[in-house]
C-alpha cells in the first residue's frame, strides 16, 4: 500500500436531508452508525444540492457541473437526457488515472457520469418478515445486495493501490413506495410505535400561498406523489415520518455493517469516509411530499461529513455555506490528484484539514427543470447565509425567505417592500451566476397545460391524478 494515498469511502443515502439526522437536530432519528461518522469526523452544516432530483444531482456532483453544463436535466422519459458528454472529465476517470481502485457498488442512475468506475451488477437480496406498516420494495432489497458487495470488496482487497469504493444506498427512498400504498383514502397499517411529531412547518397560511409562483402553488398537479397525499390527515403525515424513519434505520443498518468491515481492515487507519446525499425528502413540510420543483431546505440540504486521517476535530460542523459541487475537487485535493479539470466546486480541504473561518462560497444555486417532461418548469435558487431567493421563469415567479426570523420557509417576502435591497441583491446574484457559468436559463421555456393550473390554491384542494398520470 503507497502511504502518502489515503482510501477513500464515500456513502451516499438517496432523498436524506440533512435535518433528518440527530446532527442537524432531528431528536426522532436512530441513526447509529451515521452517527458514528459524524462525531469522529467534520460535517458541512449548510450543504446543497444542485437539483433535487436523483439523475441531475447524481451527474452533476459526478463531474463537478451544474445541470446545465452536464446536459442531465431532469430523470428522462419525456423529456430527453443524453448520456454524458466523453469530453466531460469524470471523478471515477479521475481517480482512476490517478492510481486508485475506483470501485462502485449500489444505485447508479447516473446517466454515464459514473464513467471511470467498475460497476457491480445490481441485485436484489430477499428480505424476510417484513412488517405490513413498513412495506418495502427494490430499493430496500437491493440496498442490501449494496452493503453485501461492498463488504465482500473490503474483505478481499489487498493490492497495492488504494481503493476509492462508493456505497451507492437507495434508501430512505423507499419512502416514496410507501406513500403509493397508502395513497390517497387507502386505509393505514397501524401500530403501537410512538409517532414522530408533526413538522412545525406543517401548514402554509391560505393568502400567502396565492403568492407563490405558480410551479409552486400547483405542485400537486405535476408530482404523483403529491397529488396522493392531498386527502390526507395529521395521522397519515405523522405515519410518513415514522415510515421515513425506519427506512432511514435501514439504511443505517447497512452502513453499521459497511463501517465495521472498514474498521476490520489493516488499514482502516489510512481511510477517509465520506456521508453524504443527493437530495433530501420534504419531510411533511408545507404539507410536501418526497421532492420535486421546490427549492425548500428539507429537499435541497442534505448530509456532508468527512471522517479519516487529516481531518481536523471531532464532531466539529462548518457553518459556511457548500455545494456538492465542491465533492470532486476536494477529494482531488485530499488525494493529492493534480488535474486542469475545471468545474464548478471549490476543495474544501481548508475547512477540513484545519479550522479556516471564512466561507466556502458566498451563496450557493440549485436547478430545477423538470422531472419526466410532462410539465416543464425551470427555476434557479440562490441560497446566502441568511435568505432563500427563488425564481421560476412562468410569470416570472419569485420567493424571498428570512431564514433567521422564518427558517420553515412560509412567509415569502418577495413583495414586501421592507425586503426590496435584499430582493435586488439576490436578482443581481442570479444574473452574476448565470453569465459567470453561461447558464441558458432565461432563454429557456416552461410550459405547463392550464388544465393543470386550475383548482382552488391549496395542495388539500387538489382531486385526482397528476400529470404524469396522464
Ligand atoms: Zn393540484
Amino acid at each position: 500500500m503507497d502511504k502518502q494515498k489515503k482510501n477513500i469511502l464515500l456513502i451516499i443515502c438517496d432523498q436524506l436531508s440533512a435535518q433528518a439526522l440527530p446532527a442537524w437536530g432531528n431528536s426522532f432519528a436512530k441513526t447509529p452508525n451515521i452517527n458514528s461518522i459524524v462525531e469522529s469526523g467534520v460535517r458541512f452544516n449548510n450543504t446543497f444540492t444542485t437539483c433535487p432530483l436523483c439523475q441531475p444531482a447524481r451527474a452533476s456532483f459526478w463531474t463537478g457541473l451544474y445541470p446545465h453544463q452536464t446536459g442531465v436535466m431532469s430523470n428522462g422519459r419525456q423529456h430527453y437526457v443524453p448520456n454524458l458528454s466523453e469530453t466531460i472529465p469524470t471523478l471515477g476517470e479521475t481517480f482512476a488515472a490517478g492510481g486508485y481502485k475506483t470501485v462502485h457498488f449500489g444505485k447508479q442512475h447516473d446517466a454515464g457520469s459514473l464513467r471511470g468506475f467498475d460497476l457491480a451488477p445490481i441485485t436484489e437480496r430477499e428480505i424476510k418478515n417484513v412488517s405490513a406498516v413498513f412495506p418495502i420494495n427494490y430499493d430496500s432489497r437491493e440496498d442490501l445486495n449494496t452493503s453485501e458487495q461492498t463488504i465482500k470488496f473490503l474483505n478481499n482487497y489487498s493490492d497495492k493501490a488504494p481503493y476509492f469504493t462508493v456505497a451507492d444506498m437507495n434508501n430512505p427512498h423507499d419512502i416514496c413506495n410507501w406513500i403509493g400504498k397508502f395513497q390517497h383514502n387507502n386505509k393505514l397499517v397501524k401500530t403501537d410505535c410512538e409517532l414522530p411529531p408533526l413538522p412545525k412547518n406543517l401548514y402554509r397560511d391560505d393568502k400567502d400561498f396565492k403568492k407563490l409562483p405558480l410551479p409552486i402553488q400547483y405542485i400537486c398537479c405535476a408530482h404523483t406523489r403529491q397529488a396522493q397525499i392531498a386527502e390526507w390527515d395529521e395521522e397519515k403525515i405523522r405515519y410518513y415520518l415514522l415510515a421515513y424513519h425506519h427506512y432511514l434505520t435501514r439504511v443505517d443498518d447497512e452502513i453499521g455493517k459497511i463501517l465495521t468491515a472498514v474498521r476490520q481492515r489493516y488499514d482502516k487507519n489510512n481511510t477517509l469516509i465520506v456521508l453524504m446525499a443527493d437530495h433530501g425528502d420534504s419531510m411533511c413540510g408545507r404539507w410536501m411530499a418526497t421532492k420535486h420543483t421546490s427549492f425548500y431546505d428539507e429537499t435541497v440540504r442534505v448530509p456532508f461529513v468527512f471522517s479519516g486521517p487529516e481531518i481536523y476535530g471531532k464532531n466539529r460542523s462548518v457553518k459556511g455555506l457548500v455545494s456538492l459541487l465542491d465533492l470532486f475537487p476536494t477529494l482531488c485535493d485530499y488525494a493529492g490528484i493534480k488535474s486542469n479539470i475545471q468545474t464548478e466546486g471549490k476543495s474544501l480541504m481548508p475547512w477540513l484539514a484545519y479550522k479556516s473561518t471564512d466561507f466556502p462560497h458566498k451563496f450557493v444555486v440549485s436547478q430545477w427543470h423538470t422531472e419526466w417532461g410532462f410539465t416543464i418548469e425551470p427555476g434557479r435558487m440562490i441560497r446566502t447565509e441568511k435568505y432563500k431567493y427563488t425564481h421560476y421563469l412562468e410569470e416570472n415567479g419569485e420567493e424571498l425567505y428570512n431564514l433567521v426570523t422564518d427558517p420553515g420557509e412560509l412567509k415569502n417576502l418577495a413583495d414586501n417592500p421592507d425586503y426590496e435591497s435584499v430582493l435586488k441583491e439576490h436578482r443581481n446574484f442570479l444574473e452574476n451566476y448565470v453569465s459567470a457559468t453561461k447558464d441558458p436559463y432565461f432563454n429557456l421555456e416552461w410550459n405547463a397545460e392550464k388544465r393543470w393550473r386550475k383548482h382552488k390554491p391549496g395542495y388539500r384542494n387538489h382531486r385526482g391524478t397528476a400529470a404524469p398520470q396522464q
